[in-house]
């Protein structure tokens, strides 16, 4: 008996062993970024497999460079019956532009066009063309009921916040469907499932904004959350010597220059997370504190143009890095 009862024990440890170790990862490229899917645990491929094909699903709708997407035939003037995801990202992103005074602005779009961040054509614009822009931005509206959407003026980009969105969303139906340990990058954005199999909290890396791909500022450590960073050395062109970036500053036309070089937004929902990072970063250091201040929804690590780290409240105990500075409530 005693034997069997060891015999049983032994052969539990080696089950729970293999399980512990079972893992699957996937790297594809899509919303215009290099993704990368792991999971832990029973069942991990055919879990990494859904993610994959749910990533294709979303890019397929938001996309605004595909012109059959949901969101293409709703910039083009058609008014569209919106699948449930292209629902919730737009009735969020509406209500995150009143919430952030319009640094967020899902309506930018024909401004990014205007500077070329969506085709790689990059050109300072006349000031005449970003008056005129802007006008549009301002003006453009979008009615959405019961599903169905119209743009009056107006033309949307989820730029800014579908890879959070779709990290969310990933992490939810993973829930569902069982998983307990997961680890989705999509490109600059974290969504992390559970904790790590070893029960340990994650390591998230702040990136060295002056430093290469592999060098970072700083490091977080965290549970099941999205960490999500915006930066202004994401995606930029200089000319005559001046760097342009990717973030437009909704106020002016212009590429944000706010003084800050990346926002980190930790926050649980990740479509907040990567809408925040963009707006904070218009906002610069002093309006992302008050904004900070002002809910209890995220936290921040600001980085500023002159080098210096600043971290919110919540974070002071997670985050490890050289020197930085608490901005408390
Ligand atoms: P990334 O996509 O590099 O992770 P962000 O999440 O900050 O960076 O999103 C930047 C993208 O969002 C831009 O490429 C553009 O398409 C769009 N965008 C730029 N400025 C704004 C803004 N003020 N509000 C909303 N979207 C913006
Ligand atoms: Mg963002």
């Amino acid at each position: 008996m005693r034997r069997y009862t060891a015999l049983l024990l032994l052969l539990s440890l080696l089950f729970l062993c293999g399980c512990g170790q079972k893992k699957a990862a996937e790297t594809v490229f899509a919303m215009d970024t290099v993704m990368e899917l792991t999971v832990w645990g029973s069942d991990a491929g055919n879990h990494v497999k859904a993610a994959v094909e749910r990533i294709r699903e979303l890019e397929a709708a938001l996309s605004v460079t595909r012109a059959d997407s949901e969101l293409a035939r709703l910039n083009a003037g058609e008014t569209v019956a919106l699948s449930a995801d292209t629902e919730s990202l737009l009735e969020r992103s509406l209500a995150l532009r009143e919430e952030t005074g319009g640094a967020f602005d899902p309506m930018i779009y024909p401004l990014v066009k205007l500077w070329g961040f969506t085709t790689g054509e990059y050109r300072v614009p006349a000031e005449t063309e970003i008056a005129e822009m802007l006008a549009k931005v301002r003006t453009g509206t979008v009615e959405l009921e019961d599903g169905m959407a119209a743009a009056h003026g107006a033309e949307l980009d989820f730029g800014a916040v579908a890879k959070g969105y779709a990290g969310a969303v990933l992490a939810r139906e993973m829930k569902a469907a069982g998983v307990e340990s997961a680890l989705l990058q999509l490109g600059g954005n974290v969504q992390t499932v559970g904790l790590k199999p070893d029960s340990s909290r994650w390591r998230v890396g702040i990136r060295d904004p002056w430093g290469g791909e592999d060098s970072y500022l700083g490091v977080l450590e965290v549970g099941e959350t999205a960490v999500v960073t915006s930066g202004g050395y994401q995606r930029y062109f200089e000319e005559a010597g001046t760097r342009y970036c990717h973030i437009l500053d909704p106020a002016t036309g212009y590429p944000a220059s706010s003084g800050l070089a990346s926002v980190t937004i930790v926050a649980e929902d990740g479509f907040l997370a990567d809408g925040l990072s963009t707006a904070l970063y218009v906002m610069g250091l002093d309006a992302a504190a008050e904004f900070w201040r002002s809910r209890d929804d995220f936290e921040a690590v600001l980085v500023t143009d002159n080098g210096r780290i600043y971290v919110t409240g919540g974070l002071r105990d997670c985050f490890a890095c050289e020197e930085f500075q608490v901005i408390e409530r």
